[in-house]
């Protein structure tokens, strides 16, 4: 019997796929140092662990709640939206989901029909067209420069607009890339999709996370009665909260009411137990963030220095999230056998057994995604492994 033909057009994550792969070699014993899927290598914070098993062990947790999240959770994300993100909504604007994926597959099934082109500048994260097939529509992809630190330009997304365009995908600071745009640039982007009225889903997972300069405003900022903008952003990067699966999704009424309509026939409520975890993580501010950061800065200075001392491979300026792009295009031109950076990072897991994400995952093939989001050791015994290998290659 048939299944669906998306069976012929979607893709399993990538990301994930690599951790499967060093999942499966450690538990043969080898001794994997994980650069793939980013998240951060603290535990949850006490404060959250402590609200989880209070509420684990009431029972009016063991019950269904709102398909849309728990009222006091909406209540707590409006007010630490305008507390750090600068603009103004209300719980009715929030749909709690399990993660920011689940946000994004939801904004894309509340806003596309078959047909509705979506533009994705490339590198992005690997789920973004997927989500985007998924829900019946067409990523359509821009080539940024990495002249240009991978950023997208006013001039690009002009050109690749036709009449079926419905969306933009933002994304700063950037999974795959860590880049920021600035404020003035973001500006620029914004302006254009507010004079052509397209939307713009803003995934702002990392807005915390940056090291150097600003980090860019929201387009919500801009745009106070959500028209044009839909903003995706949950706990898992900020709080180190990403098993626990607390994302939203913030939008106008008509966004936030088909979106209900779709989490309550897709899931019912998000995990009471994990609501009130992430509710616990957003009353106690961004301490235990701002900790992370002094980590991951440390850890992405030091990484950049060591990847940039090896012969030939270099990294694109970061500033924020917790990932290095590593251009590895001189690796993978098949003098060594190694035809693509598929190739050249899965001959680095099988054989040094470093795993990182190949560019072909972000739509840019020639790089690789490196999460430095790892112990210090892990990060220095790791590169030093990349380092013999490019050695090894060399001779
Ligand atoms: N967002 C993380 C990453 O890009 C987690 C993995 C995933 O969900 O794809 O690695």
């Amino acid at each position: 019997m048939d299944i669906s033909k998306l069976d012929q057009k979607i893709k399993p994550s990538g990301t994930m796929a690599i951790s499967n792969k060093s999942r499966e070699l450690k538990s043969q014993g080898k001794p994997v140092i994980g650069f793939g899927a980013g998240e951060p290598d603290f535990p949850s914070p006490d404060y959250v662990v402590d609200a989880a098993i209070k509420a684990a062990a009431d029972p009016k947790n063991h019950k269904y709640s709102p398909a849309a999240g728990l009222e006091s959770l909406r209540q707590i994300i409006a007010k630490t939206t305008k507390d750090y993100s600068g603009f103004e909504i209300n719980s009715d604007n929030v749909i709690v989901s399990n993660g920011g994926k689940q946000s994004i597959l939801t904004a894309f099934l509340s806003i596309l029909d078959p047909g509705d082109e979506v533009i994705i500048p490339a590198p992005y994260w690997t789920t973004y067209p997927e989500a985007v097939k998924i829900a019946g529509g067409t990523p359509v992809f821009i080539e940024t420069e990495k002249s240009n630190n991978f950023k997208v330009t006013v001039e690009q997304l002009e050109k690749s607009k036709s009449k079926n365009t419905k969306m933009l995908v933002w994304c700063s600071p950037s999974n795959p890339t860590g880049v920021v745009y600035s404020k003035e640039e973001a500006e620029e982007i914004y302006e254009w999709i507010f004079k052509n009225d397209l939307w713009i889903l803003s995934d702002e997972l990392y807005e915390h996370l940056v090291y150097e300069g600003e980090t860019s405003p929201s387009p919500a900022v801009y745009d106070p009665e959500l028209k044009n903008t839909i903003i995706v952003n949950g706990v898992s990067k900020s709080y180190s909260m990403t098993g626990w699966r607390v994302g939203w999704l913030i939008g106008n009424k008509s966004v936030i009411g088909l979106g209900k309509k779709i989490q309550s026939q897709a899931t019912s409520n998000v995990s009471n137990v994990s609501q009130l975890a992430a509710e616990a993580a957003l009353l106690n501010g961004l301490d235990v963030t701002n900790e992370m950061k002094i980590a991951f800065n440390r850890r992405r200075l030091f990484a950049t220095e060591k990847i940039n001392s090896i012969p030939n491979l270099n990294v694109v300026d970061s500033t924020g999230a917790f990932y290095l792009f590593v251009d590895v295009s001189h690796y993978c031109s098949g003098k060594n056998g190694l035809n693509s950076s598929e190739e050249f990072c899965d001959w680095l897991l099988e054989n040094y057994f470093i795993a990182f994400v190949p560019g072909e995952v972000f739509g840019t093939p020639g790089f690789m995604r490196l999460s430095y989001a790892l112990s210090d050791e892990d990060l220095d015994n790791g590169l030093s492994r990349l380092s013999e290998a490019i050695d090894n290659l060399n001779e």
